[in-house]
């Protein structure tokens, strides 16, 4: 249960990302195409998830779909919570109001969809990942729908039917520029290239910074991807030795998973309450 508690950061981001992927199907009509409207919306449904929030009745009874925030669980003191609230709310209405104006969502809107909000299960170097795709589109016209249900084979021959033109992948950013974004952008182009078989010169990888307007276009570096996967299998293997008994997927023995020495790392840990034994943040 603890595994599905979530931050208002967090939640912010979330409904940001449903929106965008409403928005790009055109399920929102034009409701939501001026900026105040967008960030109204995005008010409503953070309003309404934090007020579920406050009770955790939701989440006891279905912790998959009912909303927890880690803010209301480890009881964050009234002012905090409230300052806490604010900023989340206020990156949430800049980037629902960016949506409205971003020339990436606009282009993915009139291009046939490959993938709209996927989680995916792919293989990399011989490695099992899971990778979650906020849009992906081709440069064709729109047709209709996406292709996300079709299988490896029947899209390899839509795509030799209609063209072999480039595919974006739209990555979403709520937030800042952060330097691991072009980590994930290396992780997107190894998923795009394995698990769809989209060649690195097709593609191009734009991370959209919604509250200023900014876009960051990328043709995955050829060299940068290979040393990922070159890297992943020892990385993955790292990992499962700490695991017990061997091919078990998630049990290993607590010696192997030392704690953080980093206490700021704790502050925000879903799982302190396993840990540290408490239901306080200190
Ligand atoms: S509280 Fe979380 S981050 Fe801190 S040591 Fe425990 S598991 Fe790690």
């Amino acid at each position: 249960m603890l595994g599905k508690i979530e931050t208002l950061p967090s939640i912010a981001g979330k409904i940001v990302h449903q929106m965008a992927a409403e928005m790009v199907q055109g399920n929102l009509g034009k409701s939501a195409d001026k900026p105040g409207a967008a960030a109204a919306m995005f008010t409503a449904v953070f309003d309404r998830l934090f007020m579920e929030s406050a009770t955790g009745l939701a989440w006891q009874r279905d912790p998959k779909r009912g909303t927890r925030l880690f803010e209301h669980h480890y009881g964050l003191p009234a002012d905090q919570l409230a300052a806490s609230m604010e900023k989340a709310a206020a990156a949430g209405r800049a980037a629902a109001a960016g949506l409205a104006t971003s020339e990436a969502l606009a282009r993915a809107r009139v291009s046939q969809l490959e993938e709209v909000e996927q989680l995916t299960k792919t293989e990399i170097a011989g490695v099992k990942v899971w990778v979650k795709i906020d849009v992906s589109h081709g440069e064709t016209p729109r047709a209709h729908g996406t292709l996300a249900h079709l299988s490896p084979v029947a899209l390899g021959r839509f795509r030799a039917l209609s063209d072999e033109g480039v595919i974006y992948l739209v990555d979403w950013k709520s937030g800042r520029r952060k330097p691991e974004h072009q980590a994930q952008v290396i992780l997107y182009a190894a998923y795009q290239l394995r698990g769809r078989g989209v060649s690195l010169d097709r593609q191009r990888v734009v991370l959209s910074y919604l509250a200023d307007g900014s876009e960051v276009v990328v043709q995955p570096d050829p060299e940068a991807v290979a040393l990922f996967e070159q890297q992943l299998p020892a990385a993955a293997l790292e990992i499962h030795s700490r695991l017990e008994p061997p091919g078990e997927i998630n049990l290993g023995p607590e010696e192997n998973f030392p704690r953080t020495e980093d206490l700021s790392e704790c502050r925000l840990c879903r799982m302190l309450e396993v840990c540290k034994g408490k239901r306080t943040i200190d």
